[in-house]
This record gives C-alpha cells, structure tokens and sequence, in this order.
C-alpha cells in the first residue's frame, strides 16, 4: 500500500524501516510473508526521477543475489531487463597478466546478471504495493530518532516530516535503510570506519562495435579501475572510476573526446566504441559503521556499509543482510521471543560480521593494491593475476566470491522460503 495522504492514520508498527531504496524496498518484500505490519519511510515520491537509489546505474547481481530474488519473487519482473554474465575477464592495462572466469568452467548458468537500478526499484515498487501488511510512507523524511531509553522501553520512536507535517511514529524494531550517509546511524552517533578514495565513478551506456558475448570486463589502469558490463545487444555499462581531480575534464568532454579517452584506457577488446549515453558521476567513499545493532535498532545495505564499486559487491552485500535479518526476525518470531531485543539482534550482527569484514577488506584491498604504480607491487599483483587465471582452486574461490556464495549462506540465499 501506499500512503500519500498527509494525515496518516496508523502510527505504530512492528517493523519501520527508514529507506525505501533498493535494500530498504527489498528488505519489506522479504518479509511480507511473516504477518508482521511494515512501515517503510522514503524520503522521495515513488517513480520520481530524482530517487537517488533507482537511477541509471547498472547493478551487477551476483548469482547469490539472483537466487535471493528467486526466493522472495522479484525476479519474475526483472528477468526480462537481466542481461547474463557469463565470463569476467580481469587485467591490468599496459602488463600481461589476465584472469578469467568462466560460468562453464564452474558449472553454473551464470557468473551473475546485469539490470538497471531503476528496473530493480520498479520492480520492488511495483510488489511493495501489492502487499496488504507493508505501508509505503513517502514523500516522508524521518528527522528525529528516540531510542527506547527515551520511549516505554518496548519500542523505538521517531518523528516524520510527512509532506510538511511532522508526525509521530513508533516501532517494535527500526530498521535503517537510509544509505550511505544515513541520518538513523548519524543521529544516534554510531562511528564509522571512513575512507575517502579521493575517486569517482562516472558511468555511462556505450556502444561497441563487436558484441559483448555476455563477457564483463573488469581493468586496473593507473588512475584507477574501469568495468565494462554487458547490458542489451550491442551495448555495455561503463564505470570508469578516475581521480578526483580529473573527474570536471572528462564530464566535460564531448561524446566522441570522452569515448575516445575512454576508448585508450580500455582497449581493443570489443572493437570500437560508437556512441555513449547520459554520464553521470559519483565520489566514492568507504564507510563502514562500527555497531550494526543497537537494542530495536539495525543497520542493513549502505547505511551499514558502503563500497568502491571497484568489484561489483555493495548490493549483494546489503542483500545478504536482507536475508540474514528476515531470517533472524522469523525464527525469532517463531519462538515467540521480541524481535527488537538485543540478543536476537546480536545473532544477525555476528552472522554478519565475517561477510562484511571479508567485503570491505577485498574491496579495499583490490583498490589499494591496483591504485600503486610502485614497480614490485606491480610485478607481484601481475603474477597474482597469472597465478589465480592457472591455479583450479584459488579461480574456484575467486569465482565464487564473484557469485556471492561464499560463507554460511542466508535460507534466502540458498533458494529456500524463510
Ligand atoms: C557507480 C556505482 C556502481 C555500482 N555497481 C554495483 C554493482 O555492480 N553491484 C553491486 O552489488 N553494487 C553496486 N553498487 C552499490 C549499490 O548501488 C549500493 O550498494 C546500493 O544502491 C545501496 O542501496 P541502499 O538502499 O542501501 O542505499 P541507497 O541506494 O543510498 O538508498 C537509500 C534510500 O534511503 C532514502 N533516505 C535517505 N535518508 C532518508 C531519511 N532521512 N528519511 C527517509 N528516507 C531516506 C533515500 O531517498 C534512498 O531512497 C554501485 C554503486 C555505484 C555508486
């Protein structure tokens, strides 16, 4: 259901989740099967253009995170807008040394699938109204937090400004969904761990003149790492990630400077480039918060952690947590414990931890050692990229990372029902 009127008539709910973007909006799909009553609070209008996470930036959905989709019934409407991928090809542009995965050499139908975010949140959009316990509470800014020394002890309140009014809601258990730099986790002063890459992502649609044959493409060069995804025929999602300082220049380059520059720093692999789209760019940062759960409250997708794109895993990763939690609620639920107490909360953070500090440190470690021209540095990452393109086991482990199947896997992630 939507809510869009100005005076809302129902405040108090089992579950708020403050963020309706992809993780948030997944996050209610997940459990609308566990009878619970759900609020999701999204600062910006449904099918607005500006919804910041439901833009044109191309996910990269890890095979975990297609089954994920499978399991709560998203993928049905986003099958049709996935493009498959069926090979990563790593390098390290002006060194020989290459890795590749390949969805035939590990058995599987896919390496992962490419869909735009703005499919992704239609999609989510479109089943979050269809379903009777969850109420879609936006245009809603939330701009006051009342943990539950401040309420009666058994739920979590905040205030909404709901189209101007400001509002009063309460909650068993508050969910914060709110990205990267979530007022939930900055209001209540949870310290993060920060890096700023001094790095932005530009992406874009390109044409190539050879098809992509469903092979994405991931190159280190020495101002920083670009992929290329394959999307429909013939055309691929770039994001090329340059310094900061750089980043004014190529905005503003005309179509065929930037394509050109583009063209350099990628190579010949897929012929030539012919035609770019709208680019758009984005400053990136690490951001990883240090408490995941407080009592009533937990941190899911990027207000948890935010990631360099570098390897395609900050989506997947919040959606690992999606299922993890809507696993924890519901066999809390289950045995009739509170879903907002701190020990079933603990379990969801502890199960958590390896995953995200395994992400973060692969990530961050990816970006670190790719962004150093230091010679030895270079020869021995070249070596690494040769060793894991001929070694069975360290390709199977890459590639499985790639498919988010690594660790103990969420019910969800195993194709289960909750
Ligand atoms: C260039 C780029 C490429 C990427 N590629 C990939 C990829 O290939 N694979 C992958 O797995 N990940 C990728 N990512 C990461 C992925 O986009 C993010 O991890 C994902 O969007 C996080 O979703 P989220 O819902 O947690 O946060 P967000 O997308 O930031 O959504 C937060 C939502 O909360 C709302 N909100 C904020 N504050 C409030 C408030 N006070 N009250 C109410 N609502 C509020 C916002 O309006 C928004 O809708 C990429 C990221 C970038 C930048």
């Amino acid at each position: 259901m939507s809510h869009t009127r100005q005076q809302l008539s129902e405040t108090d709910y089992d579950v708020l989740v403050i963020g309706g973007g992809l993780i948030g909006a997944s996050f209610a799909c997940a459990m609308s099967t566990q009878g619970l009553r759900i609020g999701v609070l999204e600062a910006v209008s449904p099918g607005s253009a500006s919804q910041p996470s439901f833009d044109d930036r191309s996910i990269a959905l890890s095979l975990g995170s297609k089954r994920i989709f499978e399991a709560i019934n998203i993928w049905p409407s986003l099958e049709d807008y996935a493009t498959s991928i069926n090979k990563i090809h790593v390098s390290d542009r002006g060194r020989f040394g290459v890795t590749r995965l390949d969805s035939l050499e590990q058995g599987v139908e896919a390496l992962g699938y490419v869909v735009m975010s703005r499919d992704m949140g239609r999609a989510l959009g479109e089943r979050m109204s269809t379903l009777d316990n969850v109420d879609l509470i936006s245009p809603s800014s939330v701009i006051g937090v009342d943990m539950p020394e401040k309420t009666a002890g058994d739920r979590v309140g905040i205030t909404i400004n709901h189209q101007g009014i400001k509002q009063k809601l309460s909650a068993r258990l508050l969910i914060a969904a709110d990205g990267r730099d979530s007022f939930v986790r900055q209001s209540l002063g949870i310290k993060t761990t920060d890096w700023d890459y001094q790095q932005t992502a530009v992406i874009a649609n390109i044409t190539s003149q050879y098809p992509h044959h469903h092979v994405a493409y991931e190159r280190f060069t020495d101002s920083g790492p670009i992929a290329v995804l394959p999307i429909s025929a013939g055309r691929c999602a770039i994001v090329w990630t340059c310094a900061n300082n750089e980043v004014e220049a190529i905005m503003a380059l005309d179509d065929d400077a930037f394509i050109s520059a583009f063209q350099q720093k990628f190579g010949q692999r897929l012929g030539r480039f012919l035609k770019v789209g709208v680019r758009q760019a984005y400053p990136l940062r690490l951001v990883h918060a240090r408490e995941q759960v407080r009592p009533r409250l937990a941190l899911i997708g990027n207000a948890a952690h935010s990631l360099h794109p570098i390897a395609g895993q900050g989506f997947n990763l919040g959606l690992r947590d999606v299922a993890t939690l809507a696993e924890i609620i519901s066999t809390a639920q289950a045995q009739k414990r509170d879903i907002g107490d701190l020990a079933v909360l603990n379990d969801y953070a502890k199960w958590r931890k390896r995953d995200h500090l395994r992400v973060v440190a692969f990530t961050d470690g990816l970006v670190r050692t790719f962004s150093n021209n230091f010679l030895p540095l270079a020869i021995a990452r070249n070596a690494g990229l040769i060793a894991s393109d001929l070694i069975p086991p360290v390709k199977r482990l890459l590639s499985r990372q790639a498919m988010g199947l690594t660790g103990k896997l969420p019910r969800l992630a195993r194709g289960l029902g909750l």
